[in-house]
């Protein structure tokens, strides 16, 4: 019951490119990002390092607004 594209702590997509063979090549959106450490210690050992986070439970929805804001 592990699949690699839902974020384990809320069971919704997690947009991981990792775990959709289109987007492996690119870089996830969690690399750009800062997650505290608290909310992956929150996770079950055995979940950890397995699925990615969605960004909302990863608590980055701030932090990808503002990398995605157009350059202009
Ligand atoms: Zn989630």
């Amino acid at each position: 019951m592990n699949k690699p594209d839902l974020c384990p702590a809320c069971g919704g997509r997690n947009d991981c490119t990792l775990a959709n063979p289109k987007t492996a090549g690119q870089a996830c959106w969690c690399y750009g990002v800062d997650i505290e450490p608290s909310v992956l210690q929150a996770l079950p050992a055995e979940l950890r390092d397995k699925s990615c986070l969605c960004p909302r439970c990863a608590r980055v929805d701030d932090q990808l607004r503002a990398n995605s804001r157009p350059v202009a």
